[in-house]
């Protein structure tokens, strides 16, 4: 498939429900949202804001702050006013923090009825508050957290007891006319999290936001969320994605975007079609490639750039490409949409490329 002609689609979206997470809208055929998670204090309102900047600048579509402290709680009316994309506020237990968070201007609340029931029912008096504020509240089970009822007839964390628990936490909120949820089933190995999300695309409407919990380090955890999103998203099951990696937030924004690029769910900015190198490469590829991803990150248009080892293969793969290079000799062969337009020193390879991208941006922006 040509650039022009666009890949072929992933399978039809579920249908489900939509919420709007501030100006974000989640489910009913809006486009997979990315979010993450701040790391900071979230009293520590300077910090928080600069994470949040950064996340934002990053493409990070929705952020959510853990608010385990009444000093979290009493930053968030700042940090929902200047944060630049919707906040949520992440809250275990103690309903005045939800009040706060609903106050505050949070776009909307990660809470579990089920948890607030048993400490200090206040379900009915949230359900009320967050309708009246137009504010949606995210139910978020996981095999840590999952009620020891559930446990002991399941006898493990089953995709069954996660989607079970997950459909009684609605139903606290049901009983009062509240539907505004959307739902998390997390699970720290793929193959269950897959399993329940399916389960529970089945059997409700709401919209999902899906999450490898504990996904790991950043190699392992892009992994796996990469494999249990794209089967999931490939099916339709999903309206927004949170990567879990043990690295900073902005890296789970870039291995987010760039699943739901490789799925055609979002335009494919900068694609580098690189070959891995063999006994035949006249040039170090390795190195090449990370010089091209380098000199264009950022490019301000959709681009697919082909750097090949080789003249044998390299013509015909970079065919598919906007521009791209075939090494040689010490030179570059250098392709636009699959015809040879120059050939430079390999010293200018990487300089000339972007020489090239520039022009072909210049072009595509004129009408
Ligand atoms: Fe090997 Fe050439 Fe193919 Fe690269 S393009 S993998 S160098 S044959």
């Amino acid at each position: 498939y040509r650039n022009d002609e666009g890949p072929p689609p992933v399978a039809e979206r579920r249908k489900t429900r939509q919420i709007m997470v501030g100006d974000v809208p989640v489910g009913g055929g809006a486009p997979v949202s990315v979010q993450s998670m701040t790391t900071t204090l979230t009293s520590d309102i300077n910090a928080t804001l600069q994470q949040i900047a950064e996340l934002t600048a990053s493409g990070c579509q929705i952020v959510r702050v853990a608010v385990p402290s009444a000093d979290d709680a009493a930053a968030l009316p700042v940090i929902a006013k200047k944060s630049q994309i919707p906040v949520i506020a992440d809250i275990h237990f103690q309903p005045k923090y939800v009040f706060a968070a609903i106050e505050a201007g949070c776009a909307a609340v990660r809470v579990n009825p089920g948890n607030i029931k048993k400490f200090d029912d206040q379900v009915g008096a949230i359900a009320k508050e967050a309708s009246a504020a137009g504010v949606p509240i995210r139910i978020g089970v996981n095999a840590g957290s999952l009620d020891r009822r559930l446990l002991e007839k399941y006898g493990r964390v089953t995709p069954e007891a996660l989607v079970e628990s997950a459909l009684w936490e609605c139903s606290l909120f049901e009983e009062h006319g509240f539907r505004d949820i959307k739902i998390s089933v997390k699970h720290n190995d793929p193959l269950v999290m897959i399993a329940a999300y399916r389960l529970l695309s089945a059997r409700c409407d709401y919209p999902l936001h899906l999450g490898v919990t504990e996904a790991g380090p950043q190699f392992q955890g892009t992994i796996k969320s990469a494999v249990a999103f794209g089967a999931l998203l490939a099916e339709g099951i999903g309206d927004t994605i949170r990567v879990s990696l043990s690295s900073p937030p902005v890296e789970e924004i870039k291995v987010g975007n760039q699943i739901l690029e490789s799925l055609g769910l979002r335009e494919r900015g900068l694609d580098i079609v690189s070959c891995p190198s063999c006994g035949r490469a006249q040039v170090d590829v390795h190195t090449l490639a990370e010089k091209v991803a380098a000199a264009l990150e950022g490019f301000p248009v959709p681009l697919r750039v082909a750097v090949m080892g080789c003249v044998v293969n390299g013509p015909g793969e970079a065919r598919e490409a906007d521009l791209g290079v075939a090494s040689g000799n010490g030179k570059g062969q250098i392709f636009v949409k699959g015809e040879v337009i120059k050939t430079v020193p390999e010293a200018r390879i990487v300089e000339t490329l972007v020489e090239e991208a520039m022009r072909i941006a210049e072009e595509r922006e004129v009408p």
